[in-house]
């Protein structure tokens, strides 16, 4: 029997009201043109910006950031002296902290009581902090956050996603990798108006028993892990070729926050105040919130998740390609589980991932956070299709479910 958590953080980014999802894939006929497009202004007054509209580093915290830095200078350039903010993730911080330094007035008015988004460190007992959401600074020397991470000091652990220590429910792991390889392939060359669920059965009905358990795995937890889209809703082209995970993560063990908090120092940040509408015309936009208050500035940056932009009452509106651009940014869901234990009782993964092949897919991804944060807790990830058949319950429920998987990896593990 293994031990009981002590402690444990349970996320539901797919119904949080100011998400209803973790992030964006690209749909049938969808390409990153189609980010870009998503993020581009709109009558030199309003602009969407954030982890979705970045075509070169897409659903991520620094392309979020990146994107906000852009937003902001557009503005800028474009002679704003004051410029409305919604939203306070990544990308609203990048975008306020980066006018502020050019010298604009900047407000930002953010729906939670929070700032981050979907990042978010949350407290694990008195003295132990984890991600909630975004836990890892991708794609190493690119990463414009890393960079901030360095300058102040803040403390980050290097990992290597290629390197985990992986067990089977079904036997010994095959080779997954080259699985991935051929469905990736596979997928690549799939009909342009083709999704995963249109392509999937009949490639993997016409492999032996053996490549297919391995595709299986492949899918589980690659393709489903980094697309988390329906299948039926996602591109198959395209299901496997955005980047994400990969060698020159690292991940920061007094969270994310630290970030946030350092950008967001000064910034006149009103919490709790979800926003409904945008209204611009030539002399400026009024951004009006759900208690009525307008806000007046010379151009807007909308940082909220793209694909909750076409609920606002926008007004002139965005133009119809816009919109069919963000129709094909479809969002998927991703869940995770921050478990704390009295004592680290699953075998230790050098790279300290620890990955779990199960059909049909459980909590499939984990990251030991022991030696980072001083105190057994291991972080677990559930995607896709597998959060609708195992993110049930309550909190405790679903984080015992979660150890109850940890568990049998521990037992597999040879
Ligand atoms: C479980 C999970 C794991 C992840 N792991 C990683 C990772 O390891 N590394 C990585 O780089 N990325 C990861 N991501 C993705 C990363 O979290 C996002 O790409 C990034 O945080 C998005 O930032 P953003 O500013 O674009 O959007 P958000 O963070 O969503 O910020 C938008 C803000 O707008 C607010 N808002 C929404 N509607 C309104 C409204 N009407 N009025 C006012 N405010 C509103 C929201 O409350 C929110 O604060 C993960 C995401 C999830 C969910």
């Amino acid at each position: 029997m293994h031990p009981a958590p002590v402690a444990w953080h349970v996320t539901h980014w797919g119904t949080d009201q100011w998400s209803r999802g973790s992030w964006t894939s690209l749909g049938v006929g969808g390409s990153t043109t189609d980010r870009a497009t998503a993020g581009t202004p709109v009558d030199d007054r309003f602009v969407l910006a954030g982890d979705a509209t970045n075509p070169v580093a897409p659903s991520m915290t620094h392309g979020a950031y990146d994107e906000g830095v852009r937003a902001a200078r557009w503005a800028i350039d474009g002679g704003a002296r004051r410029i409305a903010v919604i939203g306070a993730g990544f990308a609203g911080l990048g975008a306020a902290r980066t006018a502020i330094d050019l010298g604009a007035e900047v407000v930002v008015l953010e729906a939670r009581d929070r700032i981050g988004g979907r990042a978010h460190t949350v407290a694990l007992g008195r003295d132990v902090h984890a991600d909630a959401g975004a836990a890892w600074l991708q794609q190493g020397p690119t990463n414009s956050l890393a960079r901030l991470a360095d300058q102040w000091g803040l403390r980050s652990v290097p990992t290597d996603f290629h390197r985990p220590l992986a067990a089977a429910a079904d036997g010994p792991v095959g080779d997954v990798a080259a699985a991935h390889a051929a469905l990736a392939a596979h997928l690549a060359i799939a009909p342009a108006d083709a999704t995963v669920a249109d392509v999937l059965p009949a490639y993997l009905a016409a492999l032996t028993p053996s490549q297919r358990r391995d595709a299986q795995h492949a899918v589980d937890l690659e393709l489903e892990l980094e697309n988390p889209a329906p299948p039926h809703l996602l591109a198959a082209r395209t299901a496997l070729e955005e980047p994400g995970v990969g060698v020159g993560d690292r991940w920061l063990p007094g969270g994310y926050t630290a970030l946030q908090q350092r950008l967001a120092n000064g910034v006149d940040i009103r919490l709790g105040t979800p926003v409904r509408g945008v209204t611009w015309h030539a002399d400026g936009v009024e951004v009006r919130t759900a208690s009525g208050e307008i806000h007046r500035a010379d151009r807007c940056i909308c940082t909220i998740p793209v694909w909750l932009a076409p609920e606002l009452t926008l007004t002139p509106g965005l133009p119809a390609a816009q919109l069919a651009a963000i129709q094909r940014l479809v969002p998927g869901v991703v869940e995770k589980v921050v478990l704390r234990f009295d004592e680290r009782w699953w075998p230790v993964s050098p790279s300290g991932y620890l990955r779990w092949y199960d059909h049909p897919a459980s909590w499939g991804e984990w990251l030991d956070l022991t030696d980072g944060v001083g105190a057994p807790v291991v972080a677990g990830l559930i995607a896709g299709t597998a959060v609708s058949r195992h993110h049930h319950g309550n909190d405790e429920a679903i984080a015992l479910a979660a150890t109850a998987a940890l568990a049998r990896w521990a037992a597999s593990v040879t």
